[in-house]
């Protein structure tokens, strides 16, 4: 039931990171993997190696997931190359660490502009053309530990993901008659380039200590919540969240 032949998924920021690995773990899965993201150039160089590595289909385009115009031109193309989009996966995401009083109104529209009106833009033009084709589909909002439990530093981001939880399910009663199901994946903390450094540091390492299993997560670690999600193997989950913590949240 976690066979993805067939299915053709879009994942947003999947450049580096969480979104590139989950490209990886979808297409090693049977789907044709869309991989958009600002930036054009590390995409076709992620599209490339998925071919050259795992066989691969993959197609890259650029995308701006706060722009509603840009976001509907790379399903035209997405669609044009693969046909309709049946997995959607709302990864892009936006972490300004900085304590409310330092943070400028447009820091606060950066955060809430890619996770959580980015991530409604994205779901809403993958679903409106799944409608249209008389397909079923899943929508996959990455959410985080931080729309539950707050910590300093972190206000927009907290309140944008703890919405997008709120979000999925609003749309998860919307869109149930279309057979379309929304569902979240909240991730604990997942170590990735961007934030080595800092968790190899003091502060880092006290943070780790205070998760249950006493490690980070690992990417591969979101694989099978992941391909759940995107799968069958869900049919009957809408509206849901499942949370990847090492018991973080307990
Ligand atoms: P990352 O910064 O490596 O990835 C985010 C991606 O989103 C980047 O490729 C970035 O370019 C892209 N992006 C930002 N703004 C965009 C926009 N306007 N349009 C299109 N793409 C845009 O971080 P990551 O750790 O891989 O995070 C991926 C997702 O997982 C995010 O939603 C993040 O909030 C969530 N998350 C990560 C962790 C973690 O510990 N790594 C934990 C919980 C949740």
């Amino acid at each position: 039931p976690l066979n993805l032949r067939g299915r053709v998924a879009l994942v947003t920021g999947a450049a580096g990171g969480l979104g590139a690995h989950f490209s990886r773990t979808l297409g090693r899965a049977g789907a044709k993997v869309v991989l958009t993201g600002r930036r054009l150039d590390p995409l076709q160089d992620l599209a490339r190696r998925l071919g050259e590595e795992d066989g691969i289909e993959a197609l890259a385009i650029s995308s701006d997931v706060s722009d509603a115009d840009s976001v509907h031109a790379c399903f035209d193309a997405a669609q044009d190359a693969f046909g309709v989009v049946d997995i959607v996966v709302c990864n892009a995401g936006h972490a300004a660490t900085k304590p409310s009083l330092s943070m400028s109104d447009s820091d606060w529209d950066q955060v809430v502009n890619v996770n959580l009106k980015g991530a409604w833009l994205v779901a809403n033009e993958g679903t409106r053309r799944l409608v249209a084709a008389g397909k079923p589909g899943s929508v996959i909002v990455i959410s985080s530990i931080l729309g539950h439990r707050v910590a300093g530093g972190v206000v927009s981001y907290a309140v944008s993901k703890a919405g997008v939880e709120q979000m999925v399910k609003a749309l998860a009663l919307e869109w149930a008659r279309h057979d379309i199901r929304v569902n979240a994946l909240a991730p604990g903390y997942i170590e990735t380039d961007m934030n080595r450094e800092f968790f190899s540091s003091e502060a880092g390492q006290a943070m780790i200590k205070r998760i249950p299993q006493r490690r980070l997560g690992q990417a591969r670690d979101l694989d099978g919540p992941l391909l759940l999600l995107a799968s069958d193997a869900s049919r009957y989950m809408t509206g849901s969240t499942i949370v990847v913590d090492g018991g973080h949240l307990q």
